[in-house]
């Protein structure tokens, strides 16, 4: 590791295995002076960082998959990441935040009540037997946004930090994510703050500088000059076509990989990694372009572990879903056979083959040193020029998807309304579906939905290809 390519030099070195040092910015403000006497917040941060190290992330090449995994990891040890975005701006009001200027400082006690809130709404929306321990979840979430924010052990947080930690980590869509993120650094007139972005852009890489990415995901100017030039006009859209591009600016890659993730961890692959033999597996899945039916797991692909001949140099293909082979099989004598009328095409929308897009490993961000550089000193022409190609894409649709019901649903909200219409993506009951029971239910509904669609296809196969033969007979 080399350490004078440390960006702000505030992080712990990528990789690092030794002794726990939570660093300036992530974990040492929790001091009791700092907290109003409160050491059990000290060694929750400590046992929430020794846990994530335990998971040996560090040990991921790429940063940016290195970054999100992390903060996945702590979204789901808090159990923030159960909480949609609607609700959580819904907190927000509640606690009176919307009143506050947002660069207002509050008290530990307060941002405990408004966690409090956050919790308990969720257990409210929660089936029994799903039901978190909410004392438990407010200590732990409480003791990692003072990790990553209270620096000089005030005790205090500003809410915007608040709000832009918590509406990141929580679940939802990244588009209604980044439009509230928007609207708290926007004039009336929906114009971009620049000011205000700058802070944006601190507060949201405090959250990758606490899980000890600094050295790529820090904040520095450069970073801010990824995203916009200086002076020029930022509309919401504007805001949004650079976040939820592809690529979008370096600094913040491990955003839409963040969100992804959550969508595909629970993906199914029946198929064996060639390198660790394991039978079947869930998350990303590569294939190597070279090797014959070559295919890896995340785990494997995401440490450099081979086998065979395969080697770290070939181009892979990401995959966030799977397709069994009788059904690609029937794909393609499909498409050979125009005379056959497309049939039951309804059975793929489930598992679409999108997105499999070549992987480009030198811009995946890997924490080596030249990168590094690269990335802390090219200007935004620079890295907007260069092929950078972002594994972690967006798969939230399009930014102006669903926007009248978006926007009904925010003015319900504004409103007060509990009763405004939501879609399954947004809604509360997208809490229960990422519970770990239902993560079960669901695996088991989608591998009888695949054992079903399996048989269709072969009964639908057999009959293609009497009728081919028949064709040909004839
Ligand atoms: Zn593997
Ligand atoms: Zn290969």
């Amino acid at each position: 590791m080399n350490f004078q390519m440390w960006a702000n030099g505030d992080g712990l070195p990528v990789g690092s295995t030794g002794v726990v040092d939570l660093g300036p910015t992530a974990g040492v403000g929790l001091g009791t002076a700092g907290i109003g006497g409160a050491p059990d917040l000290v060694a929750e941060m400590q046992q929430l960082i020794d846990e994530m190290r335990v998971q040996d992330f560090d040990s991921i090449r790429f940063a940016t998959y290195r970054a999100a995994c992390k903060l996945r990891f702590i979204q789901k040890k808090t159990n923030v990441h159960l909480v949609d975005i609607w609700n959580m701006i819904e907190s927000f009001r509640e606690n009176g935040l919307n009143a506050l200027p947002i660069h207002t400082s509050i008290k530990t006690s307060r941002i405990e009540l408004l966690l409090t809130t956050i919790f308990h709404n969720l257990n409210k929306r929660l089936v029994a037997s799903q039901h978190i321990d909410t004392d438990r979840s407010i200590s732990l979430l409480l003791s990692f946004l003072l990790g990553a924010y209270d620096k000089h052990q005030t005790g205090r947080l500003a809410v915007f930090s608040i709000k832009i930690a918590l509406a990141t980590l929580c679940a939802g869509k990244l588009v209604d994510k980044l439009r509230y993120m928007f609207s708290q650094i926007s004039d009336t007139n929906g114009i971009m703050d620049h000011t205000k972005f700058t802070d944006f852009l601190q507060q949201i890489l405090a959250l990758t500088t606490a899980v000890f990415e600094a050295p790529t995901f820090g904040f520095t100017e450069a970073a801010v000059l990824q995203c916009f030039q200086k002076g020029q006009t930022v509309t919401l859209n504007q805001f949004l076509d650079v976040f939820m591009s592809d690529p979008c600016p370096p600094c913040i890659m491990w955003l839409p990989l963040l969100n992804r993730m959550s969508t595909v961890e629970n993906v199914y692959h029946p198929i064996t990694c060639d390198a660790c033999q394991v039978r079947s597996f869930t998350g990303f899945r590569y294939k190597c372009q070279r090797c014959a039916n070559y295919q890896l797991c995340q785990n494997c692909f995401w440490r450099g572990r081979t086998s065979q001949n395969h080697s770290n140099e070939h181009e892979m293909k990401e995959y966030s879903s799977y397709k069994s082979p009788t059904k690609q099989l029937a794909h393609s004598i499909q498409k050979s056979l125009q005379c056959i009328p497309s049939s039951n095409s309804k059975s793929h929308s489930l598992f679409s083959e999108q997105p499999q897009r070549p992987l480009e490993l030198q811009n995946i961000v890997p924490a080596t040193p030249t990168t590094l550089r690269r990335y802390h000193t090219d200007s935004a022409t620079d890295w907007a020029a260069s092929p950078v190609l972002l594994p972690g894409a967006v798969s939230n649709g399009g930014p102006l998807d669903d926007e009248h019901k978006l926007i009904a649903r925010y003015a319900a909200k504004l409103s007060g309304r509990a009763d405004y219409p939501l879609g399954p993506p947004c809604g509360p009951n997208r809490a229960q579906s990422m519970g770990p029971p239902l993560d079960e239910r669901a695996l088991i509904a989608q591998l009888e939905e695949e054992n079903n669609q399996m048989i269709r296809e072969m009964t639908r196969l057999e009959t293609q290809v009497n009728f081919k033969e028949f064709k040909l007979a004839i």
